[in-house]
């Protein structure tokens, strides 16, 4: 399974590397894979179970994209996997389809590992399913969905930050939906917490999570892995 942390703009250089050292020596015996997302700042080569990856880049090697980064800061610490499509991007950022999907083809083409956000507002989910399906279609515009690298996180917008997630039904109905199209890995997002990691890890169409606030404690993150690696063994 993929277990995801995404530290959004929590985390210093220094705390992100005292969390990676102690992430490490708790996964001896894991055979889950684990990416983090530290922020730009707290990017660092890493050499380890853990991949470190960045929440955001410029389609660009280099330029003149003030307060951007691009791929060769990216290479300086070896960094080839990358968040796209996150809804705190997309809503507060104001990033549109056609630059997120400007963005999955570049770093496409560039070979990175890319986890592919996508989500709802309320005002969708609650309109129902073929309102649902369909903004959640619009989302995949322009993304090439045969590209091999790339994991998809469904991350309803109101259950990031909120403490509220779907049901399980309503999580696997989802996720089962995108699986008739896509046979990429499916990770749920959105209020993730201890209490709830086994019972969505469980689900039949669930390959992993995306954790936003659980996952700045390590010692939660760490026991997340180890229920994902319970659930292997059963
Ligand atoms: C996220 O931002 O990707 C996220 C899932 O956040 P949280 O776990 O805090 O809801």
């Amino acid at each position: 399974m993929i277990i995801s942390a995404n530290f959004k703009t929590f985390k210093t250089r220094l705390e992100t590397g005292e969390y990676l050292t102690q992430l490490e020596e708790s996964l001896e015996n894991s055979s889950q894979e684990v990416l983090i997302f530290p922020p730009l700042t707290a990017l660092q080569t890493h050499n380890g179970r853990v991949k470190v990856g960045t929440q955001n880049s410029y389609p660009i090697d280099s330029g003149a994209f003030t307060g951007e980064i691009g791929v060769e800061q990216l290479d300086e610490f070896n960094i080839k996997t990358i968040l796209i499509g996150h809804s705190e991007r997309r809503e507060i950022i104001g990033e549109s389809q056609k630059e997120v999907a400007e963005k999955f083809r570049f770093f496409a083409e560039k070979g990175f590992k890319i986890i592919y956000c996508i989500g709802e507002p309320l005002s969708i989910r609650e309109s129902g399913k073929e309102a649902l399906h369909n903004y959640l279609q619009s989302q995949f515009d322009d993304i090439d969905i045969d590209y091999e690298n790339f994991a998809i996180a469904y991350e309803p917008i109101w259950a990031i930050g909120t403490g509220v997630t779907p049901t399980l039904e309503e999580i696997e109905d989802t996720l089962k939906w995108i699986k008739e199209f896509s046979n990429r890995s499916l990770l749920y997002g959105g209020s993730v917490k201890l209490n709830n990691t086994e019972e969505i890890l469980e689900l039949p169409s669930c390959d992993g999570i995306l954790v936003g606030s659980a996952s700045l404690k390590v010692n939660d993150f760490i026991q997340m892995i180890k229920i994902a690696d319970s659930l292997e063994k059963r």
